[in-house]
């Protein structure tokens, strides 16, 4: 059973209990019976509705007790509803203007009214429509740096590490799903895996036998179930970021927890990386992407170089931690020596951040969920054709992450891939 005062709203109650909560009736405006609701959610685990009044609109997104896209068979704690809202206050306040306001959230019923996010759309839908988007390596990088970083021990002082930690403990049922569907099913035979089949069965089939594989994705599975770094997002892929020509916005951070960094930004290389390879099955004449493809590739480059760079300033400008006391680095030599430290400790997040690459793009490729980056390539040879490329870079990043010292030889190893 549910939690007490936990029920499924259709739009008749979600209306009522709307207009029974001040904050929200004040912010649509009007009154109540002439609301629009729209129920919009595209995603995989939850209800999210469109609401409309006459003084503006919000997004309410509610938890259901089980996986949306599987159903009642699959069960799912509600309380994945009150991390996402811990992480989207966090976020907030961490790397302001990135995530949607929330407006209300009401724990019983695991629902959150959050700003509504117009005309912006979700990313991927731009980037399999070939659409360019300057200014969210700027932003992106900003989310990544200041939510990974002040929630790290470079930032925080032990004691209040380990009870942020301990506040997104209980989220391990959201961990599991991770830990099952992207570091566990696509190296065996699973019963929710799927590909496009017979083009990459043979692929499948290897990569179910490759044994130095299993080992590297057990390493990364151990990191992420072990390496309590920071507060990462946790699903960070570009269905969970929405766009419009200016602005870039983080929204969807249910599967939050104190997790290795390398896993967010490998998950936005990953993504990138996916929109590269699916671009030829959407050219309409032959080379009519070159443009975009340029561009996704330079963004790669860009994600790691400037996240870096602002992650490495903040640690020369705003540490505050327990980690790298600077007792121990004492005048010249000691900053001298931090410096050459700092440097060796993003050299080690960009090998996690290329293994943990490696690892998204194999499972949304053999493993249950799918992207619609490949999915809306309709000839399926075709779409084979460009996941075989995105198959054959992510077992050389995971195989071989060490010789991957930089991101341009992984933008450069995706550009011979192809
Ligand atoms: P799920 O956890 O089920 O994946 P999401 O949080 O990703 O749910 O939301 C599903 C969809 O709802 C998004 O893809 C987006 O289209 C829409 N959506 C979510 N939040 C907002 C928002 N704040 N403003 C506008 N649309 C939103
Ligand atoms: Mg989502
Ligand atoms: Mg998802
Ligand atoms: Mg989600």
């Amino acid at each position: 059973g549910t939690p007490a005062g936990y029920r499924i709203l259709n739009e008749a109650d979600l209306r009522d209990t709307l207009a029974a909560t001040p904050a929200v009736a004040e912010r649509l405006g009007g009154p109540a019976d002439r609301w629009t609701i729209t129920e919009v959610g595209d995603g995989n685990l939850n209800l999210v509705f469109i609401v409309k009044g006459a003084a503006g609109g919000l997004a309410v997104k509610q938890a259901l007790p089980y996986v949306r896209l599987v159903g009642e068979s699959w069960p799912l704690p509600l309380s994945r509803a009150h991390y996402e809202h811990l992480a989207l206050t966090q976020q907030g306040r961490l790397a302001p203007g990135l995530v949607p306001a929330i407006v209300h959230h009401d724990h019983a019923l695991a629902l959150t009214a959050m700003e509504l996010l117009e005309p912006h759309i979700i990313m991927r839908k731009g980037l399999v429509a070939g659409t360019v988007y300057p200014g969210f390596v700027g932003h992106i990088t900003t989310f990544m740096a200041r939510t990974l970083f002040f929630s790290s021990d470079l930032a925080l002082p032990a004691a209040e590490k380990k009870e942020a930690i301990a506040s997104f403990a209980g989220n391990h049922a959201l961990c599991k799903i991770t830990e099952d569907l992207i570091f566990t099913d696509p190296y065996r035979v699973a019963e929710q895996n799927r590909w496009t089949s017979p083009w990459l069965d043979a692929t499948a089939a290897e990569i179910r036998a490759d044994l130095d594989l299993h080992v590297a994705i057990s390493r990364l599975k151990l990191k992420f179930l072990s390496s309590a770094e920071a507060l990462i997002h946790g699903d960070l892929h570009t269905g969970s970021i929405m766009v419009t020509d200016t602005e870039t916005k983080v929204i969807d951070p249910e599967f939050a927890f104190y997790g290795p960094m390398g896993f967010d930004v490998g998950a936005v290389i990953a993504n990138l990386l996916m929109a590269y390879f699916a671009s030829a099955g959407h050219e309409r004449a032959p080379g009519d992407r070159a443009a975009f493809e340029g561009w996704v590739l330079s963004t790669v480059d860009r994600v790691w170089t400037e996240f870096a760079d602002k992650f490495v300033a903040l640690w020369r400008g705003e540490a505050a931690g327990d980690a790298y006391p600077v007792s121990l680095f004492p005048g010249e030599p000691g900053a001298a020596r931090l410096e050459i430290e700092r440097q060796a400790y993003m050299a080690r997040l960009f090998q996690d951040a290329v293994g943990f690459t490696a690892a998204k793009i194999i499972r949304r490729i053999l493993g249950l969920a799918h992207n619609i980056d490949f999915e809306l390539i309709e000839d399926p040879k075709q779409r084979a054709t460009c996941e075989a490329r995105s198959l054959r870079l992510a077992r050389t990043l995971m195989l071989e992450t060490g010789s991957f010292t930089s991101i341009a030889a992984v933008t450069k190893a995706a550009r011979e891939s192809r």
